[in-house]
């Protein structure tokens, strides 16, 4: 699992990728922030980390789920079938699969002091392999957070965020070219994401309130709560 969170108020920040035991990896990358000197451990240096500041610390089979292991069992059969040289790409794009969405889980929020905040955490792509990590734990790519411009939290093919360094990207367009959220979001996720045909969306807030949740997938789970408590829950699109 990797996960990642950031203070828009002053750009502090923490992270911890490829972690197996820590029941909330979130957590963690909250701990790494605030009592900790670096942004982004990992492993078994992360999972040491954790365990001493007092986390709770689980058992792999904790996360165990029939869905998920059929799902995994049938990448890696696939894997074999199509190629020894394995793609993610591919299975992502197979159409048969009918659970065509990403597993992320990423919250923005906008407090009434104006301060900004993201937070993303994931189990990254199905049978990836070598300790691959993915754009969710890394500032800039898949989490980012400024009180100045906006608030961002990525999902999908992480290898695509991390190619075009979306989240960051997203709020640079809005500091630098003074473009509107929905203006940012939509050429980084609709255009430079299409461009290289990468698959995914984020979800975004900015210092105003306005909110923007662009993707390239047939859907995606999200949803929002305003100041006034209406609450939104959407998985396609409008
Ligand atoms: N972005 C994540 C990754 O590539 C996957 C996801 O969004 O589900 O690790």
């Amino acid at each position: 699992m990797d996960a990642a969170i950031m203070n828009g108020a002053n750009k502090k920040c923490g992270a911890v990728a490829g972690v197996r035991t820590i029941k909330n990896p979130v957590s963690a990358a909250r701990m790494v922030m605030d009592n900790s000197d670096h942004v982004l451990l990992s492993q078994r240096g992360a999972e040491q980390f954790a365990a001493e500041h007092g986390l709770t610390m689980v058992d792999t089979s904790y996360f165990y789920t029939q869905y998920r292991w059929d799902q995994l069992q049938k990448a890696i059969a696939k894997d074999t079938i199509e190629l020894d040289h394995s793609d993610t790409t591919g299975y992502y794009q197979n159409d048969d699969i009918p659970d065509n969405k990403f597993g992320t889980v990423g919250c923005v929020a906008l407090d009434k002091f104006g301060n900004l905040a993201a937070a993303t955490s994931t189990g990254g792509i199905t049978n990836k392999k070598y300790n691959r990590i993915g754009d969710s734990p890394l500032i800039g790519c898949g989490t980012y957070a400024d009180n100045k411009t906006c608030a961002i939290s990525c999902t999908g093919k992480g290898e695509d965020f991390i190619r075009i360094v979306a989240a960051y990207d997203i709020a640079a367009l809005m500091k630098y070219k003074s473009l509107s959220l929905k203006a940012s979001t939509d050429y980084v996720i609709l255009t430079k994401l299409k461009q290289i045909k990468g698959r995914g969306g984020c979800i975004a807030i900015d210092k105003a309130g306005h909110i923007a949740m662009p993707f390239t997938t047939e859907g995606m789970f999200r949803g929002y709560i305003d100041t006034q408590g209406k609450l939104k829950v959407l998985i396609y699109k409008l």
